[in-house]
Parts: C-alpha cells; structure tokens; sequence
C-alpha cells in the first residue's frame, strides 16, 4: 500500500495526466454502451418502461459507482498538485478539480445519452437546464463538507481551554451539521426547484382539508415547472415550516382527487415527523462512527494492542456503509409505507390511492415492479409492493391489469 503511494507522488507527470484522461475516457465508453444497450431494449420491445427501467438500473449501479471511483482516484492522482498550498487553499483547490472532474464527466454523459434519452421518454428539457441541474447536485453534495469545515475552523478560532468543553463541541459537531444542511437545503430548494404558490385556488382550498383532517399546521403549497422533463411527483420540505411541492406535469394530468391522494400520503410524512426522524437516522450514525472510533482508541490504551489499521478500518467502515446505505434505505421505505397506510386513515379511497400511483408511475415511464435485491437500493418500495399493501389493509382488491 504505502509502495503504491510512492509511486503515486512520483509518477511522471506525463503518466499521471494520461491516467486522468483515460478515467474520464472510461466513463464516456461506459456511457456509449448503456446507450447501445438501452436501445437495445427499447427496439426489441417498443416499451419506453423497460428501456427506462434498464436505465435506472445501468446508472445507478454502472455508472454512478465507477463515477465515483473515478472521483477518488483522481483525487489521489491530483492530490500531488495540491501540496504546494497551504490547508486552505489546498481544501479548495481540491474542490475545484473534484467539481471539474464531475462536471466534465457528466456534461459528457448527458451529451452521449440526451438524444436516446429524449427519443424514448418524448421528453423536451434543454441541455443548459439539465447541466444547471448537474452543477447544483455536487453543490448540494457538498454543502455538508463546508459547514463541517467552517465549524472546525471556527472552533480552533476561538481558541478552548478546557478539554471537557473541547470535548462537548466536538460531539456537537455531527448534530449542528446535519441541521444545517437541512436549513441550508430547504432555504434554497424552492428557488432551485423554481416552485411558485399553487395556482389553482379550488385545489389548494382542498388539499388543505387534508392538514385539517391530519390535525396538523398547513403546509405552503408549491408547484414546480417539469413538463419539459416530464417529471410527475410531490415532496415535502421543512421541519418548522413545512412545504409541499407538486410538479406541474403531475397537476396537469392527474384528477383532483388523485392529487389529494398523493399530498395525502404527503401529509403522512409530516403527521409522523418523518423528516425529523431521517435527520436523526442520520445523526446517530454519525455517533456511531464517532463511538466506535473512540471504544478501538480506548482498546489500544487500555491494553497496550496496537489494531491493525486495516482491520480498524474495517470495523469503522463496514457497519457505517451498511447504515448509510441499505439501512437508510429500508428506513425510508418503511416511512413510505406509513405515509401511505396513513392517507388512507384520513379518508383517502384505496381505489384512488392505486389509480394516483398508477399514474405517477406512467407519466414517468416507471416499472411497477422490481427485483428484490434491485429494491433493497431503493428510497421508496415498488409501486407493486405500495399497491399490494394498499390492498391489504384496505381489503380492496385492484385489478393491476385492466
Ligand atoms: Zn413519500
């Protein structure tokens, strides 16, 4: 390993660029055969589901982790640039190149893909708009590394005596940070979703009978613009102010009552502080990690054993990935879960319910079913699984096929 580094630092500068080119190079091939093979698909079976689903599927699990890879390994490459500046400037440097790098690889992807993209789902959003889109993500991937950053910078600032308090703060951090982020992110997603007040006076004074019939304070209501990229869905923001956004493509082709279902199960997630409890998911984790690194340190003390560091990694690393990931994951699915189970409980029809699910599904070229493992990576469960559960505990039985 540490032979690797050396190596690593003392690569001529020639190699190291030609390995940077030829992971960015990797990422476009990987895009040219997801586009060949999602053709594939769409010509055998002339269904826009199946190629979307396989989509889904390559750029979740293909392209995402080799993007991902190819992000920490060109930090490594990189990082020998970055050893002339000062902490500071070197935190920054690194985020210019790490923003380059997943601009460029992105931005080309989308050059790849767009036009198969478009042809399959009809859909019509412009390039600029799109890489709007890209650029906003890793801000937003990087929001929580800036406020960790500024509150340690912070903290050394003031210069602390007394080891307890050190103590006390940096056992905050994890907390302060994650709340920040979540004001930080929903300060600025109504502006980035480009959401305006719900127009239509009638429907707004009906779902507002919903936080009535829940016993909870309104939520604003929003609509964000999304026919170009035919995005049909709702979601729901804010811990003290709760906000309610649905996408226009969904107001236009769905009917009243099917809308109220799905703020309904909207409305679910507020009544059961869904948001709150996610943030808290994650807090523990980040205690977890913190306490399970300070339980190995104390080991070493105490008996004077070294751990190996790769098995110390090991031991922080695994559990964490699996909490953050697949834990986190099966967590949401189940809120998903309550929140429909509860738009039933305030008067929404089964039958409705099904037939609002039914059409988000269509308007967005979603599979109704998934394997089970390829659920597991999931944040909601499979609109068959939603459907069969409605079912189930309404007693109202939907014929998926008709
Ligand atoms: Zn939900």
């Amino acid at each position: 390993m540490e032979q690797l580094f050396v190596f690593i630092l003392n690569m001529p500068g020639w190699l190291r660029i030609t390995l940077l080119l030829l992971l960015i190079l990797m990422n476009y091939g990987a895009a040219f055969l997801v586009k060949r093979s999602i053709l594939i698909v769409y010509r055998r079976t002339g269904s826009a589901v199946e190629a979307m689903n396989k989509w889904r599927i390559y750029k979740q699990y293909f392209l995402t982790t080799l993007q991902f890879i190819t992000v920490i390994l060109s930090g490594f490459l990189g990082g020998v640039y970055f050893i002339p500046f000062e902490k500071t400037g070197r935190i920054i440097f690194m985020l210019l190149v790490l923003f380059f790098f997943f601009i460029i690889i992105n931005v080309g992807q989308l050059l790849i893909l767009d036009k198969t993209y478009k042809r399959i789902r009809g859909t019509t959003e412009s390039l600029s708009s799109q890489i709007r889109d890209i650029a906003f993500a890793f801000l937003f991937a990087l929001v929580p590394l800036g406020v960790v950053r500024t509150i340690s910078l912070f903290i050394r600032g003031i210069n602390i005596r007394s080891g307890v308090l050190r103590d006390i703060i940096a056992a905050a951090i994890p907390i302060i940070t994650a709340f920040l982020y979540i004001f930080i992110f929903q300060a600025l997603y109504r502006g980035l979703l480009k959401a305006v007040d719900l127009q239509d006076e009638r429907l707004r004074e009906l779902l507002n009978g919903l936080f009535d019939r829940a016993g909870i304070k309104k939520a604003k209501l929003y609509q964000w613009p999304t026919r170009q990229k035919k995005v049909a869905n709702a979601l729901v923001l804010g811990l003290a102010n709760p906000k309610v956004f649905i996408s226009d493509y969904y107001l236009e082709n769905a009917e009243p009552d099917e809308i109220e279902a799905i703020v309904a199960h909207e409305v679910g997630h507020l009544k059961q502080k869904h948001i709150l409890k996610r943030l808290l998911y994650i807090v523990a984790g980040m205690y977890g990690v913190l306490i399970i690194g300070n339980l190995m340190e104390w080991y070493e003390n105490y008996t004077g054993n070294e751990i190996n560091l790769y098995l110390g990694l090991a031991i922080l690393l695994i559990p964490f990935v699996l909490y953050f990931s697949v834990g986190f994951l099966q967590f949401c699915r189940y809120q998903e879960r309550k929140a429909d189970e509860f738009a039933l409980t305030i008067g929404i029809k089964p039958e409705v319910m099904i037939t609002a699910l039914l059409k988000v599904a269509r308007l967005n070229h979603m599979a109704l079913k998934q394997k089970k493992l390829d659920e597991k990576f999931q944040l909601h469960p499979s609109m068959a699984r939603r459907i069969g559960r409605i079912e189930k505990i309404s007693g109202y039985k939907y014929n998926l096929r008709s």
